[in-house]
């Protein structure tokens, strides 16, 4: 049993102690103090059925067995020599990871964070390319650093600082956008950023494939085709931010590019690479890795032997355990009942998705569009109360994220809709 502070006490600390700026979910903020697998722990021991992973970090589940055995041998053995050393750990889960990518993405670099990979692929197409300029969508998430905050264009996540220079396009977002599903006009609108824009030629561009932050965004079929072939003839390179759609998730692929049929140029992962380790990485091809040994590019703990002996067995659980279909198996499942749902309930108003990266968009008024934030936030405190923890996401908060650890079950997912049915009832 848990003899710790309590949540108050926490909070209270928490408010001197820590930055104002960071957020809790829920009016009453949860204690969670131990996790297993789907399941979450609170300090009365009540227990919780994890929809969120952690933001879609937990891969696994927490506290995998296979994955925590790996780190705590690590651990005991060496925890830190730095890159400067040989180190069997790294080497072995680069090539593991290299083996999992198509084409020409052959070179690893190892960091620790999502931001830090997405500002190290965003160094490497400015010196590829020896252009400036780099293309993201709107409504995209890359990172919170002073670099990727340009990237990211979600004005709830952006300070007032210098950019340098970014152009955000149109989304091509099938439910909200102003084009549909038509990926040709939204790519038309790459095309014309390009050519009015910049001087006529770019760095790179990015974009994640379903969009996490941004409320569980799928872009519209064939949009990627058309924009890396755009962005490649004004000499920029194609990045795929995978942080949170890599690894099977997406269930029919186990990178989220591949559901758009592109190889990118360079990919960037964290969260789910390491089930909650702080990890990250960045791969790219031989030719654009040379660019990079002009001069050291060294990172601390990017790599370390933990975190390497971690990854290395996420991939190998992800594999042995077959969750790339046991994804597209649950997440069919889920999505379906979700639209059986949506038949039901006139506030939901989208569900999309792939596998286990589901969006449920609710709104006051269908035609409208009108986003159902009050709304939400009641039936977001109302599944707590259910048991089930929920993400929320969108400019509006008014999209419920359902990104579970990927060995949640068809039983949790009928849990699941069973209680927002309830709450949605009860509404
Ligand atoms: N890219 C995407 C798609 C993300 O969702 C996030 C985090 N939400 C990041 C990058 C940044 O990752 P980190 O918080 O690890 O810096």
């Amino acid at each position: 049993p848990y003899n710790g502070p309590s949540a108050d006490q926490i909070l209270e600390k928490r408010k001197k102690f820590l930055g104002p700026s960071l957020f809790y979910y829920y009016q009453k903020p949860l204690n969670i103090v131990e996790g297993k697998m789907q399941y979450l722990y609170d300090e009365n021991g009540r227990r919780y059925l994890d929809a969120f992973a952690g933001i879609v970090t937990v891969s696994c589940g927490h506290c995998h067995p296979e994955v925590l055995n790996a780190i705590t041998e690590q651990n005991k053995l060496l925890q830190h020599a730095t890159t400067i050393y040989l180190h069997h750990a790294i080497s072995d889960f680069a090539e593991a990871l290299a083996s999992k990518m198509p084409g020409n993405l052959k070179v690893v670099y190892f960091v620790n964070s999502g931001s830090e990979a997405n500002e190290l692929a965003m160094l490497m197409a400015r010196l590829y390319s020896g252009n400036l300029g780099m293309i993201s969508l709107r409504n995209a998430y890359h990172g919170g650093s002073s670099s990727t905050i340009g990237l990211t264009a979600l004005n709830t996540w952006k300070y007032p600082i210098p950019e340098g220079e970014i152009h955000h396009v149109i989304n091509p977002d099938p439910f909200r956008g102003v084009f549909g599903s038509d990926a040709t006009r939204y790519a038309k609108d790459v095309q014309d950023h390009i050519e009015y824009g910049t001087s006529g030629k770019v760095a790179g561009f990015i974009a994640e494939t379903i969009q996490g932050v941004g409320g569980a965004v799928e872009l519209a079929p064939g949009y990627l085709k058309q924009v890396y072939d755009i962005v490649r003839k004004a000499g920029g390179v194609c990045i795929a931010d995978e942080v949170q759609t890599g690894f099977g998730r997406t269930g029919s692929h186990y990178w989220g590019f591949e559901t758009q049929g592109v190889i990118p140029d360079i990919v960037t992962m964290a969260k789910g690479i390491g089930n909650g380790l702080p990890l990250g990485a960045v791969v790219t091809t031989p030719e654009i890795a040379h660019v990079m040994a002009q001069k050291i590019q060294f990172n601390t703990f990017g790599g370390n032997p933990v975190c390497s002996a971690g990854g290395l067995a996420v991939l190998r659980v992800i594999d042995k355990e077959k969750r790339q279909a046991h994804c597209a198996d649950v997440g069919s499942h889920l999505i379906g009942r979700l639209r059986s749902l949506q038949d039901k309930h006139d506030i939901i108003g989208d569900v999309r998705g792939r596998g286990l990266m589901v969006g449920v968009e609710l709104v006051t008024d269908r035609k409208e569009k009108t986003p159902a934030k009050a709304e939400t936030a009641i039936l977001f405190e109302k599944m707590r109360e259910l048991g089930v923890l929920l993400g929320k996401g969108g400019l509006h908060g008014n999209v419920f994220r359902i990104k579970p650890p990927m060995c949640f079950t068809k039983d949790d997912a009928d849990y699941l809709v069973d209680a927002l049915d309830y709450a949605m009832s009860e509404l």
